[in-house]
């Protein structure tokens, strides 16, 4: 196995490895990305046909490069996001090895050992961007071992017409949970129930993922000055009314149901003793940052995060961790979002090599 140095490993070539790069390059630092998919794209190249952006493509952008517009769609499709990442990462040549999965990152000396399947890279500063799709969280609920149906998540949803003439509970109050109810209700071929833990927290339809940004914005700088927390996106509800989501709203197709107590061997069953029969359950219960390459450096905090300041983990200061949420960066999980901690964690990881 080759045994190979550079001054920063990328860990993950999705949106947040790739703005990394953007930013890691234009500040003429070495570096290389290692990404587990063969193709680019992360994880949009695994999301169901209809889903669609809640923003339009020019509020979709990584650094440098305005998504195009997806001819007759004003909120563009995951396989739009793939391609503009394909050429994103070809336009701004990013130094991208794939498949190469990151078994582990270890302290070696002063260096920082990023062993893979495919031998070992040694690098004075990582940053870490793989996501949160390769973790699906599925709730502690009574009975799940012995419901005899198909029990599913998010990552696993394509499209309606496997779920014909079935029978589907949908799990979770969330964008996710309200589009996926949304999408298998649209031709009345599958009985859907949604259930969801408190009652769905819609968006104001005028609100898309342009507005989020700002909120997500201004409540860290809220946070950062020492003033009281705006309460940011969470604050405004908890489902993007996007169209096929307020169309299937408005028809009366999303009815959710309170959280059933637990699961039985033919479906589910409220606290009240009512049931409802199901042959597939979809949790959409949401994902948890994919970090188990870091182990070793042993840094976790409270819910499975490492703590940080910024993007850079307060226990190794040559690491970054970049993309997962709120907690590395306002909107750093967004498209749009993630350019400006990407900026951030290059120029710090700069500051650190000289
Ligand atoms: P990913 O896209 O997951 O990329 C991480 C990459 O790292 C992957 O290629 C993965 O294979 C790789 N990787 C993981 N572990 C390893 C390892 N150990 N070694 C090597 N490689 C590894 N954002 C928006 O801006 N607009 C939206 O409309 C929007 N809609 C969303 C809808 C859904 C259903 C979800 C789940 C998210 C949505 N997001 C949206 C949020 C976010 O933009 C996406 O989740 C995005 O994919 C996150 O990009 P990322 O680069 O952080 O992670």
């Amino acid at each position: 196995m080759s045994n190979r140095r550079t001054q920063v490993v990328v860990i993950g070539g999705g949106q947040a490895g790739l703005a990394a790069g953007y930013h890691l390059r234009r500040l003429a630092i070495d570096f290389v990305i290692l990404d587990a998919q063969t193709e680019p794209g992360g994880a949009w190249q695994h999301a169901w046909d209809s889903l669609r952006l809640f923003s339009p493509a020019n509020y979709s952008s990584l650094p440098g490069r305005l998504m195009p517009r997806q001819a007759g769609e004003e909120y563009p499709d995951a396989a739009h996001v793939v391609e503009y990442l394909r050429d994103y990462e070809r336009r701004y040549e990013l130094p991208i090895q794939r498949p190469v999965r990151v078994l582990g990152v270890h302290r070696e000396g002063g260096m920082l050992r990023v062993e893979t399947d495919s031998g070992a890279w040694h690098a004075r500063a990582v940053i870490s961007a793989t996501g949160t799709w390769w973790r699906p969280f599925l709730p502690a609920v009574p009975g799940r071992r012995d419901f005899g149906g198909r029990q599913l998540h998010t990552v696993e949803y394509r499209s309606p017409l496997a779920f014909a003439g079935r029978r589907v509970i949908v799990v979770g109050g969330g964008n996710s949970g309200a589009q996926i109810a949304a999408d298998l209700t649209l031709d009345g071929h599958v009985d859907v129930t949604w259930v969801a833990q408190r009652p769905p927290r819609y968006l104001p339809d005028d609100i898309d993922g342009r507005a989020l940004f700002d909120v997500a914005t201004a409540r860290r700088r809220a946070l950062d000055a020492g003033r009281s927390d705006t309460g940011g996106v969470a604050s405004l509800g908890d489902i993007v009314a996007v169209p096929p989501v307020r169309a299937a709203r408005d028809a009366g197709r999303l009815q959710a149901r309170p959280m059933f107590s637990q699961l039985t061997v033919g479906g589910v069953r409220w606290a009240d003793g009512s049931e409802a029969g199901a042959e597939a359950i979809f949790w959409c219960t949401g994902f948890r940052p994919a970090l188990s390459h870091l182990a070793p450096l042993n840094l976790r905090g409270p819910r499975g995060h490492i703590p940080t300041d910024g993007t850079r983990a307060l226990g190794e200061p040559r690491l970054h961790l970049l993309g997962y949420g709120d907690w590395t960066g306002p909107a750093s999980a967004t498209l749009i979002g993630v350019g400006r901690t990407a900026r951030e964690a290059a120029r710090e990881v700069t500051g650190l090599l000289s």
